[in-house]
């Protein structure tokens, strides 16, 4: 079905019962109607009909919202909260254009990737002149105001690239499976140790995992934008780098890459059958990590890690990819691990480029997202998303609290390599 017609289709499902209300962050913290899916969806009905005009104070609203997913996800009527939103926001991309900051980050950095791995190495030298040493020696903060919020805590570029420090195939004796591992950004750049992990773990249960040195950026926050002719340039070029693999499964460590080549993809090229058709052959092969390892029968006796834990769910892995029980599995069968459910589950306010933009209104819902799992007396968090992980540590650093943010599989790597002495 093309885009347009689905849009339509959607749009008539919201009969205003409500119950987004329970869910949105945005909802939660300001408590209006316009945080909301249904007034989002009431915008967007107005707009199609032509019975309001498109301002920038409508923009506005539409862009208060973090795509988590939550409204979609629990919607009695079906209504695809996000995907009316994104609707909104494309609208307003072509009627009142772009900033010349987000023209140079989402339309010339991201979508090239040798101009992106480029400024990122500059970065990496850079990174000590324009960033101070966060509190108590946690990430670091900017020194001067160049679109990130003076107070956000962000990690550090690591000093070696995933890419870097892992070849393309890392193969094992006999593999009963083959899998390609989509990195990210974040596991690439920032969190090397949780990709080195993922291929830890996986090794171990006999899988080879390849990591192709020509993927790129997912595209996910140039997507959640609205700006849809880049996205499916980012897209395009991802698709043709994974069609070429054959691979089992297509595996990723975040859930947000995860719902960009699920979901995202094939929605894409609805007016392309023959683009869609490759990106649903690649969609149908996506998992979370989680999921290839429990669906292996993986190792669980292994060393002990004496940790008190809880788990963090990512919106978009489980709202998306519908991964929630996986990670829980694998954590409570590590020797040694005392797990401890958080009751809440709370979106933790990050939403791709929300954070950047709504600076404020994300670390509150971060704030109320981490006095719940403070509250449970873990000392980890566990997540399976690193830019749910990049906010929670921005909030740990700001609020002074005894938390640490891990992937689930770096905590069944420390039981494998405790397990091996
Ligand atoms: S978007 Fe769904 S949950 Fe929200 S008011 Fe409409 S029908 Fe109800
Ligand atoms: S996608 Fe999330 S933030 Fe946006 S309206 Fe739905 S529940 Fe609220």
């Amino acid at each position: 079905m093309l885009h347009d017609e689905r849009i339509e289709q959607i749009l008539y499902k919201c009969n205003r019962c409500g119950s987004c209300q329970q869910v949105c962050p945005v909802y939660d913290v300001l408590g209006v109607e316009s945080g909301l899916a249904r007034g989002k969806i009431r915008l967007v009905k107005a707009l199609r009909h032509g019975e309001l005009e498109l301002t920038r104070d409508i923009a506005k609203k539409l862009d208060i919202c973090l795509q988590c997913k939550r409204c979609t996800a629990n919607c009695p009527g079906g209504a695809e909260g996000d995907t009316l939103i994104r609707w909104g926001r494309t609208e307003s991309q072509k009627k009142l254009g772009v900033s010349p900051v987000y023209s140079l980050i989402a339309r010339i950095l991201l979508p090239r990737r040798w101009i992106f791995n480029t400024g990122l190495a500059m970065g990496k030298i850079g990174q000590k002149v324009i960033f101070r040493p966060g509190p108590n020696g946690q990430g670091m903060l900017p020194r001067i105001p160049f679109g990130l919020d003076m107070r956000r805590v962000i990690p550090s570029l690591a000093a070696q690239t995933l890419k870097q420090r892992l070849p393309e195939v890392n193969t094992v004796d006999k593999p009963l499976q083959r899998v390609v591992y989509f990195t990210g950004c974040m596991a690439n750049y920032c969190y090397p140790q949780v990709g080195e992990a993922l291929v830890q773990v996986l090794n171990h249960n006999g899988v080879e995992v390849i990591i192709p040195k020509l993927q790129h950026c997912c595209g996910m926050p140039v997507f959640a934008s609205g700006d849809i002719k880049f996205a499916r340039l980012m897209a395009r070029e991802n698709i043709k780098v994974l069609a070429e693999i054959k691979a089992d499964a297509i595996v990723v460590s975040c859930g947000s890459c995860g719902l960009a080549l699920k979901e995202h993809y094939p929605e894409l090229f609805a007016d392309d059958p023959a683009m869609q058709r490759k990106a649903q052959e690649i969609a149908a092969r996506v998992k979370d990590v989680t999921e290839v390892l429990t669906a292996l029968d993986y190792q669980k006796g292994a060393g002990t890690v004496n940790e008190k834990v809880t788990y963090h769910d990512p919106c978009h892995l489980k709202n998306g990819l519908k991964v929630s029980e996986q990670p829980r599995q694998i954590l409570k069968n590590i020797p040694g691990i005392n797990y401890i459910e958080n009751e809440h589950g709370r979106c933790c306010g990050s939403g791709g480029s929300f954070s950047l933009k709504h600076y404020d209104l994300s670390t509150k819902i971060t704030d109320r997202c981490l006095q719940e799992l403070a509250a449970t007396g873990a000392e980890i968090v566990a997540t399976g998303c690193l830019a749910c992980r990049m906010q929670l540590e921005d909030g740990i650093a700001q609020q002074g609290l005894n938390l640490k943010v891990r992937h689930t599989v770096e905590l069944l790597a420390a039981a494998y390599r405790a397990a091996a002495g």
